[in-house]
């Protein structure tokens, strides 16, 4: 097929030949360990809890939840007496309401769960349904409830099920074992889609750094008419919802206001362990209760891919998968162009934690900042043709009119510019925080 690679975006160094081989292994939690469950794990309103500090819960119980339009309910992945609620870091940095557990050790099941659907005969309304109900999230790192994500309105068509498997962060590989080892998973999900869209095409996109990946999706989709694995180049942010639905369909987005949005464009563009929750969701009737991190960097002794309990702690996990080799200096939530610096480990992994990096001293970049030498090499390389030098200047002295006009809260805070900024300015971090206070502002008014 005819690929329309975007030109813009960046090469970063990969580090995932950490990992790439690495098997997912599962790790349990401890009897006595403490589970942190915050109550906004996903982009939306957060949720409330709906148990009490005493209450005994079990595997699949749902403990958080709320009526707003944009929301994701949260549920317990261990048996156990809730201990608190009260606020804990989140790994952005900033404080979430969540509610304690001290694991039992039993894995009692919620009887709630392990009821599957047969969702060949249900509605489109009904699946999208149960998606919602199971607190399925966009877990390539968004966090947008998936629900409302692929139920469009009507009288959108939707020709491309564009299924993200790009995994362009450098160091994650999280997305690409899932991929080897439960391929069937993911098509059994976008069989789940195809159910409600049957004229949607499964687009694949799969960069092609990860040949053994491209190779099981290619053999699992043998005999699907409509499910096609598509290699797509290597390079960040290629990734990102709109960049893949370009470089795989040539559709494009306009810049508009209210911003356009994939269905506008005839397609829906989910993340592969996304589509997976899917598949668990209606073909094992269990809700979103653990996931698979990426634990890596130069300070780390063993680094893979595990498998974790939601609401396991970053030091419980590093803890148990034997600590560290070297004294670690940084730690990122995430991959190292999106993702969260964290001054602790004691944060708990939420819907959307895809990695955790560990670097050491000698790993830390620390730049300095110096004055803008109007290069252009930032806007050169931003994936949305966006002025970030511009966005730069008008956040540091506040000027939200400029910022705004000049098209600001369209940045995908990808990180490419201050990536290839010779000058080390910090410009998405910048342009984020003005993205932030404006978006505030809005709800406020
Ligand atoms: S301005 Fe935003 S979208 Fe453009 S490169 Fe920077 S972070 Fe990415
Ligand atoms: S890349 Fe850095 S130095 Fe070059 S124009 Fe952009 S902000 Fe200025």
């Amino acid at each position: 097929m005819r690929l329309f690679s975007s030109e813009r975006g960046v090469h970063p160094p990969d580090g995932k030949h950490f990992t790439a081989n690495k098997k997912i292994e599962t790790i349990m939690p401890k009897v006595g360990q403490l589970l942190y469950f915050p109550t906004s794990q996903h982009a939306g309103t957060p949720t409330e809890p709906i148990v009490a500090v005493g209450d005994y819960v079990k595997v699949g119980q749902k403990i958080c939840d709320s009526d707003a339009k944009i929301t994701s309910p949260v549920f317990s992945s261990v048996s156990g007496v809730v201990k608190a609620i009260k606020p804990v870091l989140l790994p952005a940095g900033n404080l979430s309401n969540a509610v304690i557990i001290e694991n039992d050790g039993k894995f009692e099941k919620s009887e709630e769960i392990g009821k599957p659907y047969d969702y060949t005969k249900m509605t489109k309304e009904e699946i999208v349904d149960v998606i919602k109900k199971m607190g399925i999230v966009g877990l390539g790192g968004a966090g947008f409830p998936t629900y409302a994500k692929i139920n469009p309105p009507a009288d959108k068509k939707i020709d491309y099920y564009i299924v993200n498997g790009a995994e362009c962060e450098p160091y994650l590989t999280t997305d690409d074992r899932m991929m080897i080892e439960h391929s069937d998973s993911l098509i059994r999900g976008i069989l789940i889609f195809q159910k409600m869209y049957p004229d949607a095409k499964a687009l694949i996109g799969i960069e092609d750094n990860k040949p053994t990946a491209i190779e099981v999706m290619r053999k699992a989709a043998e005999g699907y008419d409509k499910i096609e694995v598509v290699p797509v180049k290597t390079m960040y942010p290629q990734g990102g919802d709109k960049q893949l639905l370009r470089t795989l369909t040539g559709r494009t987005f306009p810049i508009t206001n209210p911003p356009s949005r994939t269905p506008d464009t005839g397609c829906i563009v989910n993340n592969v362990v996304t589509i997976m929750a899917i598949d668990k969701a209606l073909n094992e009737g269990e809700p979103f209760l653990k996931r698979v991190i990426t634990v890596t960097g130069d300070a780390v002794k063993n680094p893979g891919n595990y498998e974790v309990c939601l609401g396991t702690t970053y030091q419980d996990l590093i803890d148990a998968i034997g600590g560290f080799k070297a004294e670690p200096k940084k730690f990122i939530a995430g991959g190292p162009m999106m993702g969260f610096s964290m001054y602790t480990l004691d944060v708990a992994t939420i819907k959307t934690s895809s990695g955790l990096i560990c670097l050491t001293e000698a790993e830390c970049e620390n730049p300095k900042e110096s004055n803008c030498i109007r290069c252009g090499k930032c806007t050169e390389h931003c994936p949305l043709n966006l002025a970030p030098y511009a966005l730069n200047q008008y956040a540091l002295r506040g000027d939200a009119e400029s910022f705004v006009a000049n098209n600001g809260m369209f940045c995908i805070e990808c990180g490419t510019c201050s990536y290839t900024c010779p000058s080390k300015r910090q410009l998405t971090q910048s342009i984020s925080a003005m993205k932030r206070t404006e978006s505030a502002k809005r709800k406020r008014r």
